[in-house]
């Protein structure tokens, strides 16, 4: 599968979802990507806002 480029459903700014993504996220069973790795990466701090402990 080629490098693929898409439109990020939060910013809508395209993207380059590699080859290699496209495998990882096959292989871990996950949907395609719909965000760029910017938007992806302030989810996730989004996150991890909440402090929680740990266990
Ligand atoms: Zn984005």
């Amino acid at each position: 599968m080629p490098d693929q480029i898409k439109i990020c459903q939060n910013c809508h700014h395209p993207f380059v979802y590699s080859e290699y993504e496209q495998s990882l996220d096959q292989r871990n069973g996950k949907p395609e990507a719909i965000y760029c790795p910017i938007c992806v990466s302030i989810k996730a701090s989004e996150l991890k806002h909440p402090p929680k402990p740990k266990k």
